[in-house]
């Protein structure tokens, strides 16, 4: 089959990996101008590591990637309050990696080893799902009949506006955005060391890369209209976080000069189904679990080789599409569920949920709680489907 994927990210290009394994003709088209570089940190776990592993990509994640030592929390003095170590914690063992997101989707992509043609700097247009094929046309004007389309394009996807219908149907905001920068030179440095602190309405969250960057994130409560330009974005960053303690100030003061700067806000993608028709959506774009879930790259590529397997399994793409829906639907609910209590960890609204958050934190630094505590939302309820290549093996 022809099969065009819109969006180059972590599901994307997972999705093409295993469509070409299949023995089909993959398109991808990417937006952005060439393919994404640094960006915020993931913690890579669970089953979406067991693809990573099929896919034979795990050393060079871990090349590319950072194994924290501890997650630290710490008071306006910078005092710890609590010391946690991330890796026990998600009972992951060895199958735990940091990485930012942009690592990862280029060491997937690297996979593909250029088997799929790649349209930069475009989008799609409008797409006809004709019955038999779904016509395609880009902004650049290009058009396609192709046989199947895959929105991959992350939690503002077009082709799920495009093919489902407006944001509003889907999208729910979770009263958090979040803000992600690089600073060069920054000091104090912690190696492989996650430095949290929270007060009422946010966290910052403070990690030290490789080549002397150190990565910032902050959480925080807002409500009413989201700005769009960065100036805006930033006005608002130094206002709610005024007067904050630990370094908070600081990091403020260098956010203008950082490289980029990432804003969002915190959001969930809950549909009744990821496809309609000849169009099927895979990652955020169909199921964003959000920031708070801490696994949404993991699930994309879950979401991605399910599909994949599927439409190498089945001889006819809605049964494929029955079966990638009908396998996935639970544990993706299970997993927004899980991440809807978790806002107070990152932005807590008001002193008494800071007061347990720190409490919380503290108690999960003891040998076993964690797991005790968060039980199986630790555990990925997932098998995944095998993988049976299809007319065309692998070149
Ligand atoms: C701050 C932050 C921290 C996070 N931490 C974690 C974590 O610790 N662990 C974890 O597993 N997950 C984490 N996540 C979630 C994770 O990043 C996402 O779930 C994951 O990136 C989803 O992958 P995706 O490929 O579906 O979407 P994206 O990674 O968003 O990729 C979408 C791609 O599509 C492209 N695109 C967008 N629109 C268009 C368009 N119209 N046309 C063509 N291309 C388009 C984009 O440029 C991008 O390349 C975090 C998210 C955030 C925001």
């Amino acid at each position: 089959m022809r099969i065009l994927i819109v969006g180059a990210g972590i599901a994307g290009a997972t999705l093409a990996y295993w469509l070409h394994r299949a023995g089909h003709e993959v398109t991808l088209v990417e937006r952005a101008p060439k393919l994404r570089e640094g960006g915020y940190l993931v913690d890579f776990w669970g089953a979406g590591f067991d693809v990573a592993e099929r896919m034979g990509i795990v050393p060079e994640l871990r090349h590319r990637g950072y194994v924290f030592t501890e997650g630290r929390v710490v008071d306006r003095a910078g005092r710890r309050i609590a010391s946690l170590k991330p890796a026990k914690i998600m009972q992951s063992g060895e199958k735990y990696v940091s990485i930012t997101r942009s690592d990862l989707a280029s060491a997937i992509y690297a996979a593909l080893g250029g088997a799929a043609e790649l349209v930069l700097g475009d989008t799609v247009a409008s797409l006809a799902d004709q019955g038999d094929r779904v016509h395609v046309v880009l902004e650049s004007g290009r058009s396609d009949d192709v046989d199947l389309v895959v929105g991959a394009d992350g939690l503002h996807s077009r082709v799920r506006r495009l093919a489902f219908g407006p944001d509003a149907d889907y999208e729910r905001y979770l009263g958090i955005v979040i803000a992600a920068f690089e600073i060069d030179g920054y000091r104090p440095r912690d190696e492989l060391v996650a430095l949290m602190h929270a007060e009422v309405g946010f966290q910052v969250l403070r990690v030290s890369l490789r080549d002397d960057r150190t990565l910032v994130l902050f959480s925080v409560r807002h409500s009413g209209d989201v700005p769009h330009d960065r100036d805006s974005q930033q006005q608002l960053l130094r206002a709610k976080l005024a007067g904050g303690g630990w370094e908070t100030r600081a990091i403020l003061d260098l956010m203008p000069a950082a490289a980029s700067f990432y804003f969002d806000t915190v959001s969930q993608i809950r549909m009744p189904s990821w496809t309609r028709g000849r169009v099927a959506l895979v990652g955020d774009a169909g199921a964003c679990p959000s920031f708070l879930a801490g696994q949404g790259s993991a699930l994309a590529m879950v979401e991605a080789y399910t599909l994949a397997a599927e439409i190498a399994r089945c001889p006819d793409h809605r049964q494929a599409f029955g079966a990638y829906e009908q396998r996935l639907s639970r544990l993706v609910l299970s997993k927004q569920d899980g991440a809807l209590g978790l806002g107070a960890a990152f932005a807590p609204a008001n002193g008494l949920q800071l007061f347990v958050r720190n409490a919380a934190m503290k108690l999960m630094g003891l040998p076993g709680v964690a797991n005790l505590v968060m039980g199986r939302s630790f555990h990925d309820a997932v098998e995944l489907p095998p993988f049976t290549p299809g007319r065309r093996p692998p070149d």
